[in-house]
């Protein structure tokens, strides 16, 4: 599953390559799982908008998308299931305001999500639930053979928020504020969305691993000072995953649809059994909350 670094360098990617291009026209599959609106408010609302930047938020990427919509009327709709669209987009405009001037698309990757620029010849993958032709004349396309991402739009002012601190810019005062005193272990609280957004399964083992935390400890039992440890490790392991452009742990492509990023060496995650890099012991992996969870039982405390 990408996690907030894979996501991170996936939206800097996009950003890259799509700024300033615009959507023409939208094809949505008929799965309705991936879609979190209904097709034809995803449709309405990307259809003839300008891609003003891309960036993440926790672990969706988020198009900022500008200028307004085109009237449902005028639009071609590339569906199969063009009427059903057309009935739902008419709806959908009739519940907002015309002037869509704040619009957003959000997508998660969910576990094998991805997102390709491709040319329009290129061969249609399976799983493929929503392409977008732009004016330039390629394509973006949205794939998930498992079908755990999710696509929305977001049409209110302020923006889309996906709860919880970003770990990249908590404060260490908000971040031992945000910990202190819980109950659960703290690589439950680590992992927990709406304390910190983004910090997954490896980069929280990591985290613990560089502050010597081991992961079963109660927050209320860990001092401020080691607190603040962890936050500096949270921010850290994430900046160095991220200078890498994500490791490659898993099923899927950045934005140019290219496989193997530079893996950011684990030093404890997914290494059960193996010496510790720093004195030798055997990690452990013990499961909590339903989450492998991996550590130096010497390291960390
Ligand atoms: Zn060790």
């Amino acid at each position: 599953m990408p996690e907030l670094p894979e996501v991170e360098t996936i939206a800097r990617g996009l950003d890259t390559r799509l700024v300033g291009d615009s959507i023409e026209s939208v094809w949505i599959g008929s799965r309705k799982q991936p879609l979190k609106s209904p097709a034809g408010v995803i449709a309405a609302t990307l259809e003839g908008r300008r891609i003003v930047r891309v960036h993440r938020a926790g672990k969706h990427i988020v198009f900022d998308l500008a200028g307004e919509s085109r009237p449902w009327r005028t639009r071609v709709s590339q569906t199969k299931r063009k009427s059903k669209v057309r009935r739902q987009t008419r709806q959908a405009a009739s519940l907002q305001t015309p002037d869509l001037q704040t619009a957003q698309w959000i997508v998660h990757l969910g576990m094998t999500g991805r997102l390709v620029i491709c040319e329009p010849a290129a061969e249609i993958a399976k799983h493929t639930h929503l392409i977008a032709k732009l004016a330039s004349g390629r394509e973006l396309r949205f794939i998930d053979p498992r079908m755990f991402g999710k696509l929305s739009v977001h049409l209110h002012p302020g923006g889309f928020d996906p709860g919880g601190v970003e770990p990249l810019e908590v404060s260490e005062q908000r971040f031992i504020a945000l910990f202190r005193g819980r109950k659960t272990p703290i690589k439950s609280a680590l992992l927990n969305q709406k304390l910190l957004r983004g910090v997954g399964n490896i980069y929280a083992d990591e985290s613990l691993f560089r502050a010597g935390i081991r992961p079963r400890r109660r927050p209320a039992a860990i001092t401020r000072e080691q607190l603040g440890k962890l936050h500096q490790a949270v921010r850290e392991v994430l900046r160095e995953a991220i200078a890498l452009g994500g490791s490659s742990i898993s099923d899927y492509v950045d934005a140019d649809g290219e496989e193997g990023f530079f893996q950011l060496q684990h030093r404890v995650y997914g290494r059960e059994g193996e010496p510790c890099l720093v004195c030798g012991t055997a990690i452990r992996r013990v499961v909590l909350a339903g989450r492998s969870s991996h550590y130096c039982a010497n390291c960390q405390k």
